[in-house]
């Protein structure tokens, strides 16, 4: 069905969309001669034979002599009669026999077919491409992790054996494909494995493997596969994957991270050098409703707070910004300085709560990681996970009206939505948010275009399989070039844009212009790098720059200055 719609769309574009118009004056035109046949037809047969006919039964008669059909039923008994049913004979052939589907063949069917035969995908890459990112599977995940390495000007090639999945990616989506067999010795000669910078393997785990094997039998070039079951991830280590990515695993304890504040206080997101990026949530810290300067964070522990992180927005306080208890701050600083927050903010093993919505690989995931800290969970699932002996659920249907509060959602501190079922999550989010208003709600969205949703229907953070998929990947391809925060944040290091060295960061108006924020600079005599540098602070050449700010902010440097790409 997809594809017809598709075919349609095709008559509605460019030139096509102009034969289109054509065809409609053509068919005015037609309309306007059958009835002036018509009426002439009526007053012939009332002159020549006082026969009297209806419009209908003229416009009837017109269109049977057009067709050539003439059943006889109407006749002229006179030469001027015969002559004009000759005439408009003569004139139906002309214009709907010949014309009609002359001009339907010239101008939409010749095209199309001319379109579908010129249309041959590449078979494979020229002699010269090296340092290409080979993608096998195209799924959200890989659609954005394309998304970054255009905006990075990495260049990829996807590989797939489908010619109309082939058309549809190059035209519609204008992404690079070859056509061919992944598992195909041959293909992959043609696709240069042993030349490309990496091999990202996302289709499903068989297929994995047999691609890890092929691409290991004729080449160094690294791999990376993403693996659906967990318990895979050792067979396709030996099928010779060099990263195997169990994504649901890593989703699961990804969204339990952000549940609780249980034990582990900062999270660190990444390292630069000593210098490390972590987060907090303010819930549960002594700083919580203080504002940023009665928190005397930086004072008392040297950490900067980089940006605040509320319900999906990233902010960059100022010492009047509120803390409120359901934000994140996201701080920058050594790791001996993190210990000394984490001291600061006191021991929080408090009687915690978290509800597990769903008992899939995520949901096991995250129960797991929570079972490890230990912080008490309660599953809900309305089926029994036959994978996972480990873990009891409550069975039943979370969208239920008394099962979340039976299950406690009212004396929960977290809940963690983790469905494969957008609507479901949405709807969970909503309904838990109804019953407690101040519980954290982390919730999994299966597809990007649904976290704003989400978010507006009070989760307090939103991780989307796409987003975690592609920054892992990226980060492995860029060896951590940039981290995975949460859905909507992104910290990076970037080269200084030439045109930068020598101003200060006011007069840069790197934030004005693009959104993002300087978390640091690292000079280049390997000094230790300036954390949340003051506005008078000026930039060298030579510099390293570590920035923050949304995805979209991220683009944005990379147009906005020269060399960002480096
Ligand atoms: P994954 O393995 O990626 O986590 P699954 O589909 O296996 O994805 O997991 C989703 C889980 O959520 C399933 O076990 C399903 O039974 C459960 N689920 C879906 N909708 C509801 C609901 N309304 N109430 C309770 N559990 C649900
Ligand atoms: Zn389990």
């Amino acid at each position: 069905m997809k594809s017809i719609g598709a075919e349609l769309a095709y008559f509605f574009r460019g030139r096509l969309r102009q034969n289109l118009k054509v065809l409609c004056l053509y068919g005015v035109f037609l309309l306007a001669l059958i009835l002036a046949y018509a009426l002439l037809f009526d007053y012939l047969m009332w002159r020549l034979e006082g026969r009297d006919f209806s419009l209908t039964a003229s416009i009837y008669w017109v269109i049977t002599v057009m067709t050539t059909l003439g059943f006889g039923d109407i006749t002229f008994h006179n030469d001027l009669g015969y002559l004009f049913a000759t005439i408009v004979t003569i004139s139906g052939v002309v214009f709907l026999l010949i014309i009609l589907p002359f001009g339907m063949i010239s101008l939409f069917l010749a095209p199309w077919i001319e379109q579908r035969l010129r249309y041959r995908p590449a078979l494979e890459l020229d002699e010269a491409t090296s340092g290409h990112v080979l993608i096998f599977g195209m799924d959200p995940i890989t659609a954005s992790l394309i998304r970054k390495l255009k905006s990075r000007m990495i260049s990829y090639v996807v590989v797939t054996p489908d010619h109309q999945q082939a058309l549809h990616l190059e035209e519609e989506e204008n992404i690079r494909v070859v056509c061919g067999s992944p598992t195909d010795q041959e293909v992959l000669r043609k696709v240069r494995v042993g030349q490309a910078r990496y091999v990202i393997a996302n289709l499903s785990d068989p297929e994995n493997a047999n691609l890890c094997l092929t691409v290991r039998s004729m080449a160094k070039t690294p791999i990376a596969a993403i693996v659906n079951d967990p318990e895979h991830v050792d067979l396709l280590r030996l099928a010779g994957a060099n990263q195997v990515i169990p994504l649901p695993r890593i989703l699961g304890r990804y969204l339990a991270t952000r549940a609780t504040t249980c034990g582990a206080l900062a999270h660190i997101l990444d390292s630069f050098g000593d210098l490390q990026i972590a987060e907090i949530p303010v819930y549960g810290t002594p700083f919580a409703n203080q504002t940023l300067a009665e928190a005397r964070i930086r004072q008392r522990t040297g950490l900067a707070v980089v940006a605040l992180w509320e319900r999906g927005t990233l902010q960059f306080p100022t010492g009047e910004a509120i803390l409120h208890p359901e934000a994140l701050m996201i701080l920058a600083g050594s790791r001996e300085q993190l210990e000394q927050l984490e001291q600061l903010a006191g021991d929080q093993s408090r009687e915690e709560l978290v509800l597990i919505l769903g008992h899939g690989r995520v949901g096991c995931a995250s129960a797991k990681f929570l079972e490890r800290k230990p912080v008490p969970f309660i599953l809900i699932d309305q089926l029994a996970n036959p994978d996972c002996a480990d873990h009891v659920a409550v069975i039943g249907d979370a969208t239920g009206r008394y099962l979340l509060k039976q299950a406690g959602i009212e004396q929960a501190q977290g809940v963690i939505v983790t469905t494969n079922n957008d609507n479901t999550n949405i709807f969970l989010t909503l309904s838990s948010r109804h019953s407690n208003p101040h519980i954290r709600i982390v919730a999994r969205a299966n597809d990007d275009t649904n976290v704003e949703q989400l978010y507006a229907a009070g989760a307090d953070f939103v991780v989307s399989n796409a987003s975690v998929g592609a920054s892992i990947l990226s980060n492995v391809l860029e060896s951590k070039e940039s981290v995975f925060l949460t859905e909507g944040i992104s910290v990076f290091r970037r080269p200084m844009p030439p045109e930068l060295a020598g101003k200060t960061i006011g007069e840069s108006e790197i934030r004005p212009l693009t959104g993002c924020s300087i978390v640091a600079l690292e000079p280049a005599d390997g000094s230790p790098p300036l954390i949340v540098p003051p506005p008078e602070q000026q930039l060298q050449a030579n510099m390293g720059l570590i920035l923050i700010g949304s995805p979209q902010q991220e683009a944005l440097f990379a147009e906005t200055f020269s060399t960002a790409a480096g």
